[in-house]
């Protein structure tokens, strides 16, 4: 029998462990939620503990696994499989989880950031599939990304490569990013920055057509309230999706001049705008790169969904 590969996505709301074949198929998962207020040895322990009853529900024995591959939401130092950051989790500074882990099993045990996750899902099973080198950009609540060169994830020196989010786009923003400089693309066009665009386009005389709850506040607005907004046609939402997609035409310019990439994945909660908003995206980006395009970039959807994270996780093993 092949050996399964069993893939974690720690999450900060969500935690997934799932049994994967080596063709991206999920052949059993657990996702629990409680998981979020939990120190980091605790979690450790949850994770351990999710595996072993993930094994045993499968009647497998540990040896049937080739090994673990975990996701992690924020930055790690890949080498010592230390997380060092995150602001999705309690504690995590500098903790050995790849180690905690291992030491209850007999099999390899890896650790890598949850984008860089994604998009070795994206490259081995999505849209990436066929492709040599590929740059894939996840835009939710934040901004992650995963870069894949020449069949191989790229990691940097640290393993923290691919912080495409806080590379600064606007340096006249005035809203903070989470890292505590200004004009991070991150603060200019993801969800943490939705509030403010709403704010300042408000501000600016935009007249919003969505019906507003009467206790409303700018912290509410997340990426459905602007989706509701697009559906009705409210201006001042398709002048968010404006604005946020330029921004991301322009960190896709840069991409492209540092990578020089066939193909660049866009993934995350707010790419489901839709059409207008890549298309906004591809529109900004040819007007940058204008005659500096010799061959052929495409720049798409992620197809892999929601569990791109867990099966990209697991399949880091056979990189
Ligand atoms: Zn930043």
């Amino acid at each position: 029998m092949e050996k399964l590969l069993c893939g974690v996505d720690l999450g900060g709301t969500k935690l997934s462990v799932g049994l994967v074949n080596t063709n991206g198929r999920i052949q059993d998962k657990i996702t629990v939620y409680d998981h979020a207020g939990k120190d980091e040895i605790m979690i450790a322990d949850q994770i351990i503990r999710l595996i072993w009853q993930l094994i045993s529900q499968n009647e497998l024995s540990e040896s049937d696994l080739r090994g673990i591959g975990i996701g992690f939401p924020g930055h790690v130092r890949y080498r010592d499989g230390h997380t060092l950051t995150t602001s999705n989790l309690k504690g995590f500074k500098n903790f050995p989880l790849r180690q905690a882990v291992a030491d209850k099993f007999h099999i390899p045990v890896l650790l890598d950031n949850d984008a860089n996750a994604q998009a070795f899902c994206e490259y081995k099973f999505g849209a990436g599939m066929g492709y040599e080198s590929l740059i894939f950009l996840t835009i939710s609540t934040g901004i992650g990304a995963g870069i894949i060169l020449d069949k191989k994830l790229y990691r940097g020196m640290t393993g923290t490569a691919g912080e495409f989010g806080h590379t600064i786009v606007n340096s006249d923003n005035k809203q903070i990013c989470t890292c505590g400089n200004e004009g991070c693309v991150m603060a200019c066009a993801c969800g943490l920055a939705l509030p403010y665009l709403f704010k300042k386009k408000s501000e600016q005389g935009i007249k919003t057509t969505l019906a507003l709850p009467a206790d409303f506040n700018y912290s509410q607005v997340d990426g459905k309230l602007i989706m509701k907004g697009l559906e009705i046609g409210d201006p001042l939402s398709k002048a968010i999706i404006q604005e946020c997609a330029d921004y991301i035409g322009i960190t896709v310019y840069n991409i492209f001049q540092i990578f020089n990439p066939p193909l660049i994945i866009l993934g995350g909660g707010l790419t489901c705008w839709g059409e207008i908003y890549l298309t906004r995206v591809r529109k900004k980006f040819n007007e940058l790169a204008r005659d500096m395009i010799f061959d052929k970039i495409e720049i798409v959807e992620s197809v892999a969904g929601c569990d791109a994270g867990l099966i990209g996780a697991a399949a880091l093993l056979l990189e």
